[in-house]
């Protein structure tokens, strides 16, 4: 016996607008934190794009605290340096991706530098913490582009970075949010199906192309061309068509919503202004950074 599933219907379509962040970096957000929450556990989607050497040296994200949240980078052309406060050093090229999780405190820059061709081309996602792991010990996942497993079908290329798909479980675990975190791309005229938890939240960034989200038996989709930020209503599969003129790669996300109180404030999410002044006040006593240093050590 088939089951039914319930597709999910495109509840809003984002168009990305320009900020400013860090040193003078050009950047299109599709959403930031706020107090509404309205894509929980996501709190923020970044996508920064350099492909013009006029724009001249890109200056990145010098020095900064977070605490609370997870920062996601994931790399499709040129690189970020990045180097933290718990001693981490390295850099994230095509492909790779870093899953970030801040706990209690992190200090950290991260600055994009150009690729081969002159771009800088990745997205920074940021995922909530519940309470309970918001002042957790800081850690790290970083996958190279190497060990992130890719499913084929006709027509169909999809990355898994993190959740499960065609029966691939990505690289990218332990994440309190459960996400399930997809580089798609397809053929014109090919379609993607994603079973996704009902009662999780779903987005698609549309980066490259044109596409129809959203569309199955009776049902129409929406129709969108690149750059959007795509949000599903609840339902338990995603559908994705390439257009028949044009090919079509989008970042596929969903998680289970934390269904808390944030308060965000700049590189910090907590869930009340209490949490945010003492941030600020271990900031000013040099006791952002507790000592990392692992036990017996
Ligand atoms: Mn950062």
């Amino acid at each position: 016996m088939e089951t039914t599933r319930t597709i999910r219907r495109v509840k809003q379509v984002i168009q990305p607008r320009f900020v400013i962040e860090g040193a003078d970096v050009l950047l299109q957000r599709s959403f930031g934190p706020s107090r509404a929450n309205p894509v929980d556990p996501f709190l923020l989607f970044d996508h920064f794009a350099f492909n013009d050497p006029a724009e001249g040296p890109i200056r990145g994200f010098p020095t900064h605290p977070h605490r609370g949240i997870e920062t996601v980078t994931y790399m499709l052309e040129g690189n970020v340096r990045h180097r933290d406060s718990i001693g981490n050093l390295g850099v994230i090229g095509p492909g790779d991706v870093q899953w970030m999780t801040s706990g209690r405190g992190i200090l950290h820059e991260e600055m994009p530098q150009r690729g081969p061709q002159g771009v800088i081309y990745g997205f920074q996602l940021w995922v909530n913490l519940p309470a309970a792991q918001k002042m957790g010990r800081p850690r790290y996942q970083e996958v190279k582009a190497e060990g992130i497993p890719v499913v084929e079908a006709p027509g169909v290329r999809v990355r898994v970075v993190a959740g499960e798909y065609a029966g691939v479980r990505g690289p990218v675990t332990e994440i309190a949010a459960r996400p399930l975190y997809l580089d798609a791309a397809l053929e014109p005229g090919a379609e993607l199906r994603v079973p996704v938890p009902a009662g999780h939240t779903a987005v698609a960034y549309l980066f490259e192309g044109e596409g129809e989200f959203g569309a199955g038996p009776g049902q129409p989709g929406e129709v969108a061309g690149a750059v959007r930020m795509i949000l599903f209503e609840d339902g338990d599969e995603l559908r994705a068509r390439a257009a028949e003129n044009s090919p079509a790669r989008f970042m596929l996300i969903a998680g289970a919503p934390i269904r808390e109180p944030i308060f965000p404030y700049g590189p910090f999410v907590m869930n009340t202004r209490e949490e945010i002044e003492q941030a600020l006040t271990d900031l000013r006593n040099g006791t952002f950074v507790q000592d990392e240093a692992p036990a017996g050590a």
